[in-house]
């Protein structure tokens, strides 16, 4: 999108936020860079630059602008429909793959091992996609999270620093003042009170409009597993994989995001995890147009402008809810899960409301014995054998995850086939582009072959049919 510059231009001159996150705009008078968006005054022709990403403007020494606030944009989805590696590796970034201080396990070493490749090879496919390399793309992302946390908490300056991910105060001041022109303490917009704050702190997750909420809390609302998920109008609660608890106000111009303060060193996997689930890095404006020119989709898209596809909080989880749900009704599945969860969860240390447990660990699945439980021999050996695969690092359930290797794998476990492979790429790893076409719903609807035409959205088109049929079919 960057290299086109009049296309570019134009999306900057009409304010359009429907391009925020796809791209910045910098500013060579002001040293300044902006979402497309931006409320100031549109910068003449020959002043402007475009980047594709944040990261990229600040290492050609451009500041964030104060009014718009470029970095807490959606992300771009234009990595989503790839499976490069060049869009695995960003993805795996943003998922927070080099926070912290780096060990032998962590850090850009590991990063290019999982993909494969050597460091040197992905430095310089960074470089030629986006500007440039992993280390300045981790750096831009903690700066980002710390930004959050200086406007949304009263945390010390320094928990701030590592519960974004620095590794020490010297790399946040510089790193803070490199983005933003400003040290830390500086860039609180509120003086801070004596006493930290405590209990609970809620930030706004940014969504491109539109954005379907009513359709997202109709689809959990369906699918709710006692003893790890909760709802109440639209808001919804749930344990997350670490066990803390997130809740979500799902409202149709902002989502946010409540945590306790205790949980403030996971929050970024929190904010990480919860965007995922709540599909809010997508394009709504390229899906809607695409899919709104199919003469089957156009009513529908017409009817539910902006809907998402759910993703998910944690991979295997789905996976393991979703062989659960094989040939039985949702009803059936749902108290399956909820006996899962009672019985191999970790129970949590303090109950929240109805939420209890953990959702049990791949380590735990993988040699229990089902007992009691109600599945059948072949669903317990496929859940085992899932939970195994999972447990040994080997099948990746994440969106930095191969996602044709992964498939290949799911279809090698027994009693999984295409259905809940596709669906697991759909949810577990944001694959756009995932169609689970043996589906009974939307084999009424359309042949397999005649939904490549959806493509790079046919998850979408999923979506739209099968929330059609929930409205106009009666259960
Ligand atoms: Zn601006």
């Amino acid at each position: 999108m960057h290299e086109d510059f009049d296309g570019c231009y134009r999306a900057v001159a009409s304010r359009d936020a429907r391009f925020d996150g796809r791209f910045v705009t910098a500013v060579s008078t002001t040293g300044i860079y902006c979402r497309p968006s931006c409320p100031a005054q549109t910068p003449k022709r020959q002043n402007v630059r475009f980047y594709p990403c944040a990261a990229a403007a600040v290492a050609a020494g451009f500041r964030a602008c104060k009014r718009c606030r470029p970095e807490a944009a959606p992300g771009s989805r234009e990595w989503d429909f790839r499976g490069d590696l060049a869009a695995r590796a960003l993805r795996a970034i943003a998922a927070g793959a080099l926070d912290g201080a780096a060990t032998d396990n962590t850090g850009v070493p590991a990063l290019a091992r999982s993909l494969h490749v050597s460091e040197r090879h992905l430095h310089r496919v960074l470089v030629a996609e986006v500007g440039v390399g992993p280390l300045a793309l981790a750096r831009t992302r903690r700066a980002q999270t710390a930004r959050l946390l200086l406007d949304a908490t009263e945390l010390p300056i320094s928990e701030v620093a590592f519960a974004a991910g620095f590794a020490s105060l010297r790399q946040f001041n510089d790193t803070m003042l490199e983005h933003f022109g400003l040290p830390p303490r500086e860039l609180r917009r509120r003086p801070v009170r004596d006493v930290p704050g405590t209990g609970a702190l809620t930030l706004r997750l940014g969504v491109r409009q539109p954005y379907d909420a009513s359709a997202l809390v109709g689809w959990l609302a369906k699918h709710l597993v006692p003893g790890i998920e909760e709802l109440e109008g639209a808001e919804y609660r749930r344990v997350l994989p670490t066990g803390g608890i997130a809740t979500l106000r799902l409202g149709t111009d902002a989502v946010t995001l409540t945590t306790a303060v205790d949980d403030v060193r996971a929050l970024p996997d929190a904010v990480t995890r919860c965007r995922r689930l709540i599909d809010a890095d997508a394009d709504p404006s390229a899906v809607d147009e695409a899919l709104g020119r199919d003469k089957l989709l156009a009513p529908m898209v017409r009817a539910r402008p902006g809907l998402r596809v759910p993703g998910a909080t944690d991979g295997f989880e789905l996976l393991a809810r979703t062989i659960l749900a094989q040939q039985v009704s949702l009803r059936a599945a749902h108290t399956f899960a909820g006996r899962l969860v009672a019985t191999y969860g970790k129970p949590l240390d303090a109950p929240v409301g109805t939420l209890t447990h953990r959702f049990p660990a791949a380590e735990a699945l993988a040699d229990a014995s089902y007992d009691g439980i109600g599945l059948t021999a072949s669903r317990c050996a496929s859940l085992r054998a899932a939970a195994t695969a999972h447990a040994s690092g080997e099948l990746v359930l994440d969106p930095t995850a191969d996602r044709d290797e992964t498939r290949r794998q799911l279809l090698a476990l027994p009693g999984v086939g295409p259905w809940t492979s596709e669906y697991v790429a759909m949810r577990a790893l944001g694959d756009p582009d995932a169609f689970p076409a043996t589906d009974l719903v939307l084999r009424r609807r359309v042949e397999a072959a005649d939904a490549v035409r959806w493509s790079p959205w046919r998850a979408y088109a999923a979506m739209h049919l099968w929330t059609d049929s929930l409205t106009t079919e009666a259960p």
